[in-house]
C-alpha cells in the first residue's frame, strides 16, 4: 500500500471521512507524497498537457495581450508581472520572448510566481534563467504595486467541495474507507447557506461544486487589482456557475479513477467562473468568452501562418494540428474559457467584453 493511502486510511480512521476537498488537498499538495510535490506532471510523458506545452503562441499572444492591457492602463513602473501555477514555466518564457519588443515592459516588470511545488519551481527557474524571478507560496504575498498576471489550469487544481441537493438541503459527498479501500459516501442533508441561491436552479440530486480556496485567490487578486491597477487573465476549462460531478482524475493521458491510486493521478475540477468574479469584487471582471474566439480575436491565425512559412513536413503538421487543439470547438476552443479581472474604468485587455 502506498504510504498516502495508509496516511489516508489512518486519517480517516482517527477522524471520519473526509470532504473531497481534504483529500484533494492531500493527494496534491501532501509535502512527501503529494502529486505535485513530487513530480513534473506535464508532456507526453507524464499525465497532462496544457495549452503553453502544446504551442508557443498560446503564451505569446497572452502575453501580448497582458502588455497591451499594461500600456492601457498608463505603462506603471514598477509593475509585478505574476503567474499561478506556472508549471514548466514555458508560458512565461514565450511570454517573455513576445514582449520583448514592447518599450519599458522588461525595465518595469518584477517577476513574481505562485508555486506550491518545489520540482516545477525548479524547472520554472531552468525555464527563467535570466529574468530573476521571485517566488512566493499565495497571492497575498505579491508586492503591493500594480499586478497583471496569468492563470492557466491553475484554478482547477484547487480543491473542492461536492453538495448533492436533496430536497430543500444538501449532502456532501466524502471519501471514507470500507475493507481497506477509499470509498465515497454521502452525509446526512442539512441545509448549507452557502448554497442557499441554488434551490432556485437545482433538482434533487443535482451535484453543485465549491471551491474555497479559488474564492480566496479571488479575492485577494481582486482587491489587489481594484486598489492599485492591473489585470488578470484567467484561463480554464469550467463554465459561468457550477453544476454536475466534474471531479476528475487524469493518469498518463488517460481518465483514472480519483480513489484509485492516491498522489500518482492528477485530480481537478471544473472552475465556477461566476464564484471567482463574485469573489473578485471590488474589481470588475469581463465576460467568458470561449478559448478559441479569444486566440483568434489577437489573430492566432496570422500568428499560425507566419510559423508555417518557416516549417515543413512533420513539423508543419504539428504546428497545424496545435492550432487546431488550441482552438477548435471539438479540442479546448470550447470547454477551456477565459475572463479577466480588472478595475472598474480601466480598459479590458484585448479581445474581451464587459
Ligand atoms: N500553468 C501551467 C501548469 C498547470 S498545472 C501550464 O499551463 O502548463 C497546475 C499548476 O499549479 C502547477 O504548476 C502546480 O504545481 C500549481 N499548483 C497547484 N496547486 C497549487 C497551490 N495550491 N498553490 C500554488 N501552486 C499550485
Amino acid at each position: 500500500m502506498s504510504g498516502l493511502k495508509a496516511h489516508l486510511l489512518a486519517r480517516i480512521a482517527a477522524d471520519g471521512p473526509l470532504s473531497v476537498a481534504d483529500y484533494m488537498a492531500e493527494c496534491l499538495l501532501h509535502p512527501e507524497w503529494g502529486y505535485y510535490a513530487t513530480r513534473d506532471p506535464l508532456g507526453a510523458a507524464g499525465d497532462f498537457t496544457t495549452a503553453p506545452e502544446i504551442s508557443q503562441m498560446f503564451g505569446e499572444l497572452l502575453g501580448l495581450a497582458l502588455a497591451l492591457a499594461w500600456m492601457d492602463q498608463g505603462a506603471p513602473t514598477p509593475f509585478a508581472l505574476a503567474e499561478l501555477g506556472p508549471g514548466r514555466g514555458t508560458l512565461m518564457a514565450d511570454l517573455l520572448r513576445a514582449t520583448r519588443a514592447v518599450p519599458g515592459f522588461h525595465d518595469a516588470m518584477r517577476l513574481h510566481l505562485v508555486e506550491a511545488s518545489p520540482p516545477l519551481r525548479a524547472a520554472q527557474a531552468r525555464a527563467l534563467e535570466g529574468y530573476a524571478p521571485q517566488w512566493c507560496d499565495d497571492t497575498a504575498a505579491l508586492p503591493d504595486m500594480p499586478l497583471f498576471l496569468l492563470a492557466n489550469e491553475f484554478f482547477d487544481a484547487l480543491p473542492i467541495r461536492q453538495f448533492v441537493r436533496d430536497g430543500d438541503g444538501w449532502s456532501e459527498r466524502r471519501v471514507g474507507a470500507r475493507d481497506g479501500q477509499l470509498v465515497f459516501g454521502l452525509t446526512e442533508a442539512t441545509p448549507q447557506a452557502v448554497l442557499a441561491h441554488r434551490l432556485a436552479d437545482t433538482r434533487d440530486g443535482d451535484v453543485v461544486e465549491i471551491c474555497a480556496p479559488g474564492q480566496a485567490v479571488a479575492a485577494t487578486l481582486g482587491a489587489h487589482i481594484a486598489a492599485r491597477g492591473g489585470a488578470a487573465l484567467i484561463v480554464d476549462y469550467g463554465d459561468w456557475r457550477s453544476l454536475g460531478d466534474t471531479f476528475q482524475a487524469l493518469r498518463g493521458h488517460a481518465p483514472a479513477d480519483p480513489l484509485a491510486a492516491p498522489g500518482q493521478a492528477d485530480l481537478t475540477a471544473h472552475v465556477d467562473f461566476e464564484s471567482v468574479a463574485q469573489a473578485a469584487m471590488p474589481a470588475a471582471h469581463s465576460r467568458l468568452v470561449p478559448q478559441g474566439v479569444f486566440l483568434e480575436r489577437l489573430g492566432i491565425t496570422a500568428r499560425a501562418q507566419a510559423l508555417a512559412a518557416k516549417l515543413e513536413g512533420p513539423a508543419l503538421d504539428a504546428h497545424v494540428a496545435a492550432h487546431r487543439r488550441l482552438t477548435h470547438p471539438d479540442e479546448m476552443g470550447t470547454v477551456f474559457k477565459v475572463m479577466a479581472l480588472h478595475p472598474e474604468h480601466s480598459p479590458l485587455p484585448p479581445g474581451l467584453s464587459r
